[in-house]
């Protein structure tokens, strides 16, 4: 078979192999979406049905385009866009201002806060560095929601957003800020995107050239996307079709910026031709951390309908995910660092692990911990990998170095050399992270070679200048920490969830608001799904050594800790099916006949969609009235409400409901079936 379709499952390849036009991969985490599209891209080139040069493929963060790129190369795909949809936009609209404006080109803004400093102050307003924060974010919020100024205050009304000032102050703010821009004739980053699609909107002639030039548009992690994004997309395409996107609504984790899982849910009702194709197969993580996922996800509430998944994992079996109080912050990092020590000890490489956090401030605690246990790490989001001094250097040297003969990763090697790469690494501390980084230079000279064999000193030299472009560091081999949204699309051996308590995870703002501590859930579920086997869950008591024992763990790890709700087990995974019905939330042994009716205890939390339920009552009663029967014989309410959480896709799924024999399938199944996918947006 084509190479390009082996390892791709039977969905996988649905998606990789539908002919150009609309197509829509939801899924959840770890199932593979990142790797259909890559692979799609691949498929479409090779078949000739595209030029890799038409292709555009834009996700959010530079780290995911790094990643898509370098999974592109891998598959040999040369020449496909696969960038941020910042950097896409800023690229076209360098090249159309003198046509579309004309003049001096902008300037981008690099000291936001300072020009909202001065629009605060000239108002009379508070500048503290927090106020002025908080003042950003909602001017960016508006911005991405394609809000002006003037509709500021019943916009965030309607979205009934919780602002730091009153409305009317933030309108002038935004006023102020926008007119000190333009006078300095500087455009920020929303900015670009907006003009981008002002200059194709308006702007026949640059609309015809951009549109011979992309024909293939491919978006990953579209649940994310912003209706500025979504505007810039619209005009790529014109009154074109031929657009993937692959998402998560339950990875949504940037609502508060104006991100919304909307334009993939409704995808299929956009595109009515669209292939759409749902996986469930969890390829990343092993039963046990899946089964904790599912866990945590189907405690979500408010979730749009068809954002229910339940993921199935492929891997063989590994530990179960464990959960540790400790005293204080200090002995939790602590006893991370030791727990990180003996799996490399076992084997685990540095690089396969990672810490992840909800607040930046989180990383200093973790930093101290692995730096005193002697631990290589890097902070994600501290000081970046081509900014460092040893990095500058070796760079430096390798362009003056002249043509050297040898295979490229020795002479990689030799080069740095000269600037301090021993054959043994040096014992610790910083002489060690400088020899680490220089390591890994190497090691993309050897991924280079790999690729492209024959490559030289200068084609290295360009690759490393458009990594560091794309500030896409070379792994260095390192415990990794970071935030749970840097860690989005990524992936390790082993993850720890540190500082798990309430105010952090839920983070203190979030509390009271219902949307914005869902979005905080879905935070620990992209945390969880990072793991591909080991997953540690951990939380302090008191933030300092001896402090007062003030904290709560988090509310989301309610009904996940193995000891406080035995029969919960996540490690039930590995267990095989049990032949007595269960609680899908506990997992206790089910007794009443309505209990084994809905499938759950009637005392654990129902997650019915209400609206769903809704519509299956009228069409009940309606469905009642015409058979000449009372509403019950149709289906009692029981079996309304199981149908109503448990939302089932198919036949199999409504027959597994107790109650609903092949009878009842005959005659009601397909209404009730298209009732539920009406809800579900396909
Ligand atoms: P996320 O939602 O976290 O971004 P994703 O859906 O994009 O996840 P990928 O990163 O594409 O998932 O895949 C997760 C892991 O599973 C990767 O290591 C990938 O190589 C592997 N994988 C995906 N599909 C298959 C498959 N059919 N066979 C084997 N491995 C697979
Ligand atoms: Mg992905």
């Amino acid at each position: 078979m084509d190479a390009l379709l082996e390892g791709l499952d039977p969905e996988q390849r649905a998606a990789v192999e539908a002919p150009r036009g609309p197509v829509c991969v939801l899924a959840g985490a770890g199932t593979g979406k990142t790797r259909t599209i890559t692979h799609r891209i691949a498929h479409l080139v090779q078949r000739g049905h595209v030029a890799a040069g038409q292709v555009l493929a834009v996700t959010f963060t530079k780290r995911a385009a790094g990643e898509m790129r370098t999974r592109l190369r891998a598959l040999e795909v040369h020449g496909a866009q696969a960038v941020t949809f910042h950097a896409a936009a800023s690229r076209q609209l360098r090249y159309f201002w003198p046509r579309v404006i004309g003049g001096p080109r902008w300037e981008l803004v690099d000291h936001k806060i300072r020009i909202i400093g001065r629009a605060a102050t000239r108002l009379g307003l508070p500048t503290e560095a927090e106020a002025l924060r908080d003042l950003a974010s909602e001017i960016e919020w508006a911005k991405a929601s394609l809000i002006a100024p003037e509709d500021y205050p019943a916009a965030a009304a309607r979205a009934q957003r919780d602002i730091p000032a009153p409305a009317e102050q933030i309108v002038r703010v935004y006023q102020g800020y926008e007119a000190l821009k333009a006078e300095a004739q500087m455009l920020d980053f929303d900015d670009l995107l907006l003009h981008t699609a002002a200059a194709l909107e308006d702007n026949a002639e640059v609309a015809q050239e951009f549109r011979d030039r992309y024909r293939c548009f491919v978006v990953d992690e579209y649940q994310d996307v912003t209706p500025l994004q979504q505007r810039v997309l619209d005009a790529w395409l014109g009154d074109r079709d031929d657009l993937t996107v692959v998402g998560d609504a339950n990875q949504t984790i940037y609502s508060f910026a104006g991100a919304s899982p909307r334009p993939l849910l409704d995808f299929p009702r956009r595109f009515p031709e669209a292939v759409v194709v749902r996986l469930e197969r969890d390829y990343r993580s092993t039963p046990q951390v899946v089964a904790l996922a599912n866990e945590v996800i189907k405690w979500a509430r408010g979730r749009p309908a068809g954002s229910r998944l339940r993921l199935v994992g492929q891997r063989p079996e590994g530990p179960a995910p464990v959960f540790h109080e400790f005293d204080d912050e200090p002995s939790e990092a602590a006893a991370v660092a030791a727990k990180i020590k003996k799996l490399m000890d076992n084997g685990v490489a540095a690089s396969e692990i990672a810490i992840l956090y909800r607040v930046n401030a989180q990383s200093e605690a973790y930093e101290q911990a692995l730096a005193s246990f002697g631990i290589p790490y890097l902070v994600r989001g501290g000081e970046r990998f081509f900014e460092r001094a040893e990095v500058r250097q070796a760079m430096i040297a390798l362009r003056s170095a002249g043509s050297v003969e040898g295979s490229l990763p020795l002479v990689v090697r030799s080069v740095l050399a000269r600037v301090g790469l021993s054959d043994e690494p040096p014992a610790g501390g910083a002489a060690r992270e400088r020899w680490e980084s220089l390591l890994a230079l190497v090691e993309v000279a050897e991924e280079l070679e790999a690729a492209l064999p024959g490559a030289d000193l200068p084609r290295f030299c360009a690759e490393l200048d458009m990594r560091a472009e794309a500030q896409h560091p070379p792994t260095v081999e390192g415990v990794t920490l970071a935030s749970l949204h840097a860690a989005k699309g990524l992936e390790w051996d082993a993850v720890f969830l540190v500082g798990l308590v309430e105010g952090t995870l839920p983070i203190q703002y979030a509390d009271g608001d219902e949307a914005a501590v869902e979005e905080e859930r879905r935070l620990l579920y992209v945390g969880v799904t990072r793991a591909r086997e080991h997953l540690w869950l951990s939380w302090g008591l008191s933030r300092a050594a001896g402090g007062r024992k003030y904290r709560r763990r988090s509310r989301f790890l309610y009904g996940l800790l193995p000891d406080e709700h035995p029969a919960a087990r996540v490690a039930r995974a590995a267990t095989p099916k049990k032949e007595k019905p269960t609680c899908r939330v506990c997992a206790g042994v089910l007794v009443e006949a309505q209990a084994v009716k809905l499938g759950r205890c009637l005392s654990c939390p129902s997650d019915v969609d209400e609206e769903l339920l809704t519509r299956l009552r009228a069409w009940r009663s309606e469905r009642a009235r015409e058979l000449k029967v009372p509403a019950y014989v149709v289906f009692t309410d029981a079996t309304l409400v199981a149908i109503a959480e448990q939302r089932p896709m198919d036949t199999a799924g409504l027959v597994a409901i107790s109650g609903i024999g092949a009878s009842k399938l005959d005659k009601f199944g397909s209404d009730v079936l298209g009732l539920v996918r009406a809800g579900s947006g396909y």
